[in-house]
């Protein structure tokens, strides 16, 4: 019997090493910085709230790159959203906040890219929003920085610009909920295991780009990357 043909497992850049860094799951997390719950139409600390990524969306960008990025299938207003990405190096559940910095393998600035209008649409109908969010390509990543480079990521500027242009900027310290709540909120829900990545929030700003378009996301201690939407 032929067996299947085996399906390469999805990795990412590390920064300033040829090495690469084997994930697991991509988590997401909605509405994590007020003034962009806020451009969404929330209001304070509600809970966190998750959604997935497929990990063979990720699209890694290695050091100093300036990658072509194709624009997706069936939208017309393609939406970024610039992220602090978690990288968990050691597994668990119920995992406490005090506790979660021991979970951190490193961090990476990344894109939650999103076909708003296909997500819109399905919220309008109370459907699921994966055809907004778990689009081939659709989650572009910048190097893992580890966080014995980084240290522990509490403040710094996380920053989207689009020819040249700031499009968004925040800071780490604006989250509504921090890295290690996010990690200790994921692992009540879901075990986490090493090579988990998780996505988490995106500053206000959000808005449309197209071919054509340069995109520079930088966040402080991790450098960042760069793509042409072709
Ligand atoms: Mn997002």
């Amino acid at each position: 019997m032929q067996a299947l043909p085996r399906v390469e497992p999805v990795s990412i850049a590390i920064a300033g090493s040829p090495q690469r860094f084997a994930v697991h799951r991509v988590y997401c997390v909605g509405r994590n910085y007020a003034d962009h719950a806020k451009e969404m139409g929330a209001s304070g600390r509600e809970p966190p709230f998750f959604f997935f990524k497929p990990s063979d969306t990720l699209f890694s960008v290695a050091d100093g790159a300036t990658a072509e990025w194709p624009y997706p299938s069936l939208t017309q207003d393609l939406h970024h959203e610039v992220e602090l990405v978690v990288a968990i190096g050691r597994g668990g559940r119920d995992i406490p906040v005090e506790r979660a910095h021991e979970h951190i393998w490193g961090y990476a600035v990344g894109l939650d890219m999103t076909r708003r209008d296909l997500q819109s649409a399905m919220k309008k109908e109370s459907k699921p929003w994966c055809i907004g969010k778990g689009f081939d390509f659709g989650a572009p990543i910048g190097p893992l920085v580890p966080i014995e480079t980084s240290g522990e990521l509490t403040s710094g500027a996380i920053t989207l610009k689009v020819n040249d242009v700031v499009r968004q900027q925040g800071d780490l310290s604006d989250l509504i909920w921090s890295i290690n709540e996010v990690i200790a909120h994921v692992s009540k829900a879901w075990e986490l295991k090493p090579g988990d990545l998780i996505f988490t929030g995106t500053p206000a700003g959000v808005g449309a780009v197209g071919r054509g378009d340069v995109l520079v996301a930088e966040a402080a201690k991790l450098g960042g990357f760069s793509l042409k939407v072709v």
